[in-house]
């Protein structure tokens, strides 16, 4: 009877749906300081208890692999879909926790919303919009890194080590909190490591070519690579700006080889003394394995720079345009500064 009395005493707000809204929807994950999306949706995974990746990216992604590798996602219109917005736009995502803005600076704003359109909706590879430069190896171009020092911190503070957006930068070796080392995970480019989720452990990085190289840290490229850092967190941090044709940048390029005396009293290059200085300025990071891919050996370093000084249509790697930039106008603001002030000359 008490029962009944009960029962029948309760009588359904007409706002229900309302009162409901007055309580927060319980996020189970939120953004780490500079995390990027692989690093939280591997948190997901964890959190999850998926046996399987795939079913995590399936599940967030509506596509097995779309959230496995760990340098781009594809389908994240999905992902804004399934998170209910609450982690961000797509478009918010991959600007602020991916390092596709790095791979945005140096080309032109159509070819920037192409490429965050095909990462936001669709399938993307390497193949569809041909950017040979971008790879999905754990030992690429975008090998996985993480500082010893961030790990302990976060680990202390968060209860969990992440990945850091700003160690993830090609080029990137140095923390900028903590000006160590980078380590990377162990080299795996079998298809299971590339499509695997992880969080990182000390036990599962190794270090960098830098620490067992006979060069000392000491010496000038422990502060090549900090310039080098600097300069690349600028351009990412501020790649809207430096959203210009590579024909421009080239075109820049061009009157500071001549401002540095690289050039005949024809205007064109002087190779042997272009050479001569880009070897010399590139010699702190020379060999080492991290930037092979970047700047060749010798002879071909010098060839591959004098064809992209004389405007080879062929795109090339932000980084290659970072190294020039530094080299030719000695630091990036200055480079920036007269880039962006030709540009918006021409507007
Ligand atoms: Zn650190």
């Amino acid at each position: 009877m008490t029962q009944k009395t009960a029962a029948t005493s309760i009588t359904a707000p007409r706002d229900a749906g309302k009162q409901l809204a007055l309580f927060r929807p319980l996020t189970i994950l939120e953004w780490l300081p500079d995390e990027t999306l692989y690093s939280l949706v591997a948190r997901l995974h964890y959190l999850s208890g998926f046996r399987r990746e795939s079913t995590t990216s399936n599940v967030l992604f509506g596509h097995p692999r779309a959230g496995l590798r760990h340098d781009f996602q594809h389908s994240v219109s999905e992902f804004e879909r399934r998170t209910d917005g609450s982690l961000g736009s797509a478009e918010q995502i991959l600007l602020s926790h991916t390092i596709l803005p790095f791979f945005l600076c140096f080309s032109d704003r159509e070819f920037s919303s192409d490429f965050i359109r095909s990462l936001a909706d669709g399938y993307w590879d390497s193949s569809t919009l041909g950017r040979p430069f971008i790879t999905g190896s754990t030992r690429g171009c975008n090998p996985l890194k993480a500082c010893p020092a961030c790990i302990k911190h976060d680990q202390e503070t968060y209860g969990v080590a992440y990945w850091h957006r700003s160690h993830q930068f090609p080029g990137v070796w140095l923390c900028a909190v903590h000006d160590s080392l980078l380590m990377t995970v162990l080299a795996s480019d079998s298809q299971s490591a590339k499509y695997k989720l992880r969080l990182p452990k000390m036990a599962d990085l190794q270090g960098s070519s830098f620490e067992t190289d006979s060069i000392s840290m000491a010496d000038g490229r422990r502060t090549f690579l900090r310039i080098l850092r600097d300069s690349i967190h600028q351009a990412t941090d501020d790649y809207s700006s430096l959203q210009v044709s590579s024909s421009s940048v080239v075109a820049l390029f061009a009157i500071g080889a001549q401002e540095k005396g690289l050039t005949n009293s024809n205007g064109r290059l002087h190779i042997k003394r272009m050479g001569e200085s880009y070897l010399d300025f590139i010699s702190p990071i020379a060999g080492l394995t991290e930037f092979s891919e970047f700047l060749g050996h010798g002879d071909v370093t010098v060839s591959e720079l004098a064809r992209l000084l004389r405007g080879s249509p062929r795109r090339t790697h932000p980084l290659r345009y970072i190294f020039i930039s530094l080299w030719l106008f000695g630091d990036f603001s200055t480079f920036r500064e007269r880039l962006i002030s030709r540009t918006t000359q021409h507007f």
